[in-house]
């Protein structure tokens, strides 16, 4: 078997080109014209020595993924869905804006997390992606949206595709890593979000390896509702979710926390959850909230908040002072909000056999109602 170059950050490949009798600046020169040039073809790296190329034809490749579909939104979003073999397949969307264009990376094939409100979650888990698999997304999105010149199309990468991120870390970090290098992608760690539904100790290691801009999942302001929307609170809680934050802080290159809160229809949208959230991180924790309009499909058996009754939540959290976003539904005809990431999972965690399915024409999975 080859070896993937996209499986390397900077420190691995410059290992690689070690052990084959090479210079880390002939690695720098390889990492560029992967990355920053997206060419695969060695031979074409003109200023690359010819015994390096050698010695990298027939053992090493730069092994993209296979393209399954690419469908293009009325809006400008575009969604690539990609082969990753054993009748799976992840997804990848694009999302342009006025002054940025901003790529949602999957980390895993399905995710074992299995929040209520998540299409992805109640598909299952499959298998982590490997690093190479995570940068191909970035790799092929930059390339084939740059037309000429070297100016940079990608410049927002946001872990919040499908799967846990923190739940594959050890692939995850050096992916990161690729996108933070100067060598590489050069996105700012400002640019560049882990989204995660709180692994704590996770959060901790983070912090101290390679910190990044936050989002965290809490969709919920207490533990109680948190438990049963987050399966993974039970086993840490909001209190040490939230002090993780703050400790997080410490090394972040924001100085905020985005918390993600998914609106759904009677179940975590009233006022007086919003004012419990008030009270949960007011003056503890430094956070923005971003609202999200959920977006339901069949077996949730959940709806998504009115518009008036989101504003009316945006409102009492922006009266308390705490910067409150709506959400945009871009690409909404492509399917390509946050969650909703589908894919095709071949489960390996028969998680459908877990979570609850709504009764037809029931309003709310049970418990949740
Ligand atoms: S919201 Fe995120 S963590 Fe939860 S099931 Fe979906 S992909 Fe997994």
């Amino acid at each position: 078997m080859t070896v993937n170059l996209l499986d390397f950050d900077l420190d691995a490949l410059a290992g690689y080109c070690e052990g084959l009798g090479e210079k880390r600046f002939r690695a720098v020169q390889l990492f560029r014209w992967i990355h920053q040039k997206g060419e695969s073809d060695f031979a074409r790296m003109s200023d690359l020595a010819q015994s390096l190329r050698a010695k990298l034809a027939g053992a090493a490749e730069l092994r993209a993924l296979p393209l399954a579909s690419e469908h293009r939104s009325a809006d400008g979003s575009i969604k690539w869905l990609f082969d990753v073999g054993g009748g799976n397949a992840i997804e990848t969307v694009y999302i342009p804006e006025a002054e940025r264009g901003t790529l949602c990376v999957s980390s895993q094939v399905g995710c074992a997390v299995g929040c209520r409100f998540c299409s992805t979650g109640h598909q299952g888990f499959s298998r982590n992606l490997s690093t190479g698999e995570i940068v191909a997304q970035l790799w092929f999105a930059e390339h084939r949206l740059r037309v000429g010149g070297s100016q940079r199309v990608i410049d927002n990468v946001v872990m919040m595709g499908m799967g846990e991120p923190l739940q594959n870390y050890a692939a995850v970090v050096p992916a990161l890593r690729v996108m933070l290098d100067d060598h590489g992608y050069g996105l700012s760690r400002r640019r560049v979000t882990v989204s995660t539904s709180g692994m704590v100790a996770l959060i901790d290691r983070l912090r101290e390896d390679c910190p990044v801009a936050l989002a965290v999942s809490l969709h919920a302001p207490d533990d109680a509702l948190r438990d049963r929307l987050v399966p993974l609170n039970r086993k840490d809680g909001i209190e040490a979710l939230l002090a993780a934050c703050v400790r997080y802080l410490a090394r972040a290159p924001r100085d905020f926390v985005t918390f993600e809160y998914c609106m759904l229809e009677g179940v975590n949208d009233s006022d007086d959850q919003a004012r419990a959230l008030v009270r949960l991180v007011g003056g503890r924790v430094p956070c923005k909230f971003n609202l999200i309009p959920f977006n339901p499909f069949p077996a949730s058996g959940l709806r998504r908040s009115s518009r008036e009754r989101v504003l009316a939540f945006a409102a009492v959290l922006q009266q308390a002072g705490i910067v409150t976003t709506i959400r945009r539904t871009r690409g909404d005809d492509i399917d390509a909000a946050c969650g909703q990431l589908a894919g095709e999972v071949q489960d390996r965690t028969r998680v459908h056999l877990r979570l609850p399915r709504a009764a037809p024409g029931a309003t709310h999975p049970a418990g949740l109602a």
